[in-house]
């Protein structure tokens, strides 16, 4: 809203006399300067607004220290932590006590698993040990009965120990 120079009341636009004329005291302003120094003030206050702008954006930016920085949080954390402190203590005891049970159970399980392997490899050093007897028995047959047309039926190796031993009774 455009106002009087004289009165500050409205100014009103009279187009065809590119006037400006206030209806309190009267008075004719040449549009264009009215309109020269209305753009000036606008302008002056964009300019002062725009300041502004750029003071508060910059203020709340205080920079911390890296130092300051971790010794705010540290503050923090140690506050965080008097106030919760049982909650904290009953849930690290907690943690430890699964992750223990957690080894427990992982240890058990490899020793059972340790057995087993064990157990394993002995009954396969058996069977070893027994093919490798009944081997050097045939051996032995063939060089003592070499017109025995059996004794060159030869085993698969696969076959279990009570199945291979029907070849060599006797
Ligand atoms: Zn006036």
């Amino acid at each position: 809203m455009l106002r009087c120079p004289n009165c500050g009341y409205l100014l009103v636009l009279l187009p065809k006399r590119n006037k400006y004329k206030c209806s309190r005291c009267g008075g004719l302003f040449p549009q264009k300067e009215i309109d020269n120094k209305e753009f000036r003030e606008w302008d002056e206050r964009q300019r002062l607004q725009d300041v502004e702008n750029i003071k508060s954006e910059k203020k709340p930016k205080i920079k911390l220290s890296e130092e300051e920085k971790i010794k705010r949080a540290k503050e923090s954390r140690e506050k965080n932590y008097y106030k919760n402190r049982d909650k904290i203590l009953v849930r690290k005891k907690e943690y430890r006590r699964e992750i223990k049970e957690r080894e427990n159970v992982r240890r058990k399980a490899y020793r059972y698993q340790e057995i087993e392997r064990t157990r394993q490899l002995s009954r396969i050093h058996w069977l070893r040990q027994r093919q490798k007897a009944l081997a050097l028995g045939w051996l032995k047959n063939t060089e003592e009965k070499a017109y025995n047309a059996n004794i060159f039926i030869s085993p698969p190796t696969s076959l279990p120990y009570h199945l291979l031993s029907q070849f060599y009774q006797n």
